[in-house]
């Protein structure tokens, strides 16, 4: 029977989407109305299936219908997030590319950490106590709140006098302050590697890096330093897009290193592993040291920066390929050789 791929029309969905074209396949679009303007216009979409809200993709007849359609659905940040964790893991019977019990790994800041350090890939040094900060600290703060409220301190005193103001302000309240992460602030060039794991080919491949393009902090910096001083404007942020870059050749066998050592370490501790796409969020030291603060264990935002193929995804087939279109070429390559189970759960 015919394959449709699906996803919810957010976050990655046009590469996915035309991608998946590309690669000959059907697809479907979950959508609401006003959302569905993109996937109309860049006419990526062969179906829709409208929606009130998009937390109704975990719905019983939404389901139902993907199910009809023969679907493989393809998860990304914006899926998990309406979809939830739980529901993935219990509730969700569409078959999905990609291995769904890792999603959680990414989703709990601790589950992240422990994997990354198993991998034996360099974190930032976490303080458990406000009292130990003996460096330039990022604090962060639970939940989805696109960085507003994270804050940066250089000693104990300047922590508990920025998060008082912060709660002063409204923005903190006490009981986020006691579930404060406290990191090493890492000064480094910002690079988000993302990699490829095909199970069939037994390779990691690195189609493409971005950087984040974020509110207000970059625009804060347009500010002379005196002005920034005198503004009293707390810095935030919020994903609000992404510039492709590339990295210094030299540091390209570290760059692979890492996505495989994440790769092998995965297969381990949520079993068969990272499948498919994965993002590891990394800044770059002057020590030319990469330190990853961040990881997605499926397809990540910034691989929009690429849909008509990065300088990397071009190397392999001298040919421009997304992120979505590799994920469609698994799987045809999957159904072609009669292993679709073992890259979908
Ligand atoms: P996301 O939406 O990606 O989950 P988040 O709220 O979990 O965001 P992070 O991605 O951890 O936040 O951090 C947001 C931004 O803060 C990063 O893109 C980066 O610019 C900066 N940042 C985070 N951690 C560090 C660090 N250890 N050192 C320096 N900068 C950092």
């Amino acid at each position: 029977d015919e394959i449709t791929i699906a996803t919810l029309g957010s976050h990655t969905a046009l590469h996915i989407l035309k991608g998946s074209k590309l690669e000959g396949f059907s697809t479907v679009c979950i959508t609401v109305k006003g959302r569905d303007i993109p996937y109309k216009r860049f006419r990526v979409a062969d179906k829709f299936i409208y929606v009130n809200d998009f937390s109704e993709i975990k719905d019983e007849e939404v389901q139902e219908k993907l199910r009809e359609m023969n679907s493989i659905i393809i998860p990304h940040g914006s899926f998990i997030a309406y979809c939830g964790l739980d529901n993935i893991e219990k509730n969700f019977y569409v078959p999905m590319f990609g291995n769904r019990m890792i999603l959680r790994w990414e989703a709990e800041r601790d589950l992240e950490r422990k994997l990354l350090e198993e991998a034996g890939i360099r974190v930032p040094k976490k303080f458990e106590d406000p009292n130990d900060i003996d460096r330039c600290v990022i604090v962060k703060f639970p939940g989805a709140r696109g960085g507003k409220g994270y804050f940066i301190a250089s000693s104990k005193d300047e922590f508990y006098k920025k998060a008082n103001e912060l709660i002063d302000k409204g923005i903190l309240t006490d009981e986020d302050l006691k579930k404060a992460h406290i990191e090493e602030y890492i000064i480094g060039t910002n690079f988000c590697f993302h990699y490829f794991y095909s199970p069939l080919k037994n390779e990691v491949e690195l189609l493409g890096i971005d950087k984040r393009y974020e509110s207000n902090i970059d625009g804060l910096i347009r500010i002379p330093a005196k002005d920034q001083l005198e503004s009293n404007i707390n810095p935030s942020y919020v994903i609000t897009g992404n510039i492709p870059v590339v990295i210094r050749e030299s540091l390209l066998p570290k760059v692979f290193d890492m996505g495989d050592k994440l790769v092998e370490a995965s297969k381990s501790i949520v079993p068969p592993g990272i499948i498919g796409p994965f993002c590891l969020q990394s800044l770059c030291t002057d020590s030319l040291e990469i330190v990853v603060f961040e990881m997605s264990a499926r397809i990540d935002g910034g691989s929009n920066s690429f849909m008509n193929g990065s300088p990397y995804s071009f190397l392999y087939n001298g040919e421009p390929l997304s992120m979505g279109q590799r994920i469609a070429r698994e799987i045809k390559l999957a159904l072609s050789l009669n292993m679709i189970e073992k890259i979908i759960s």
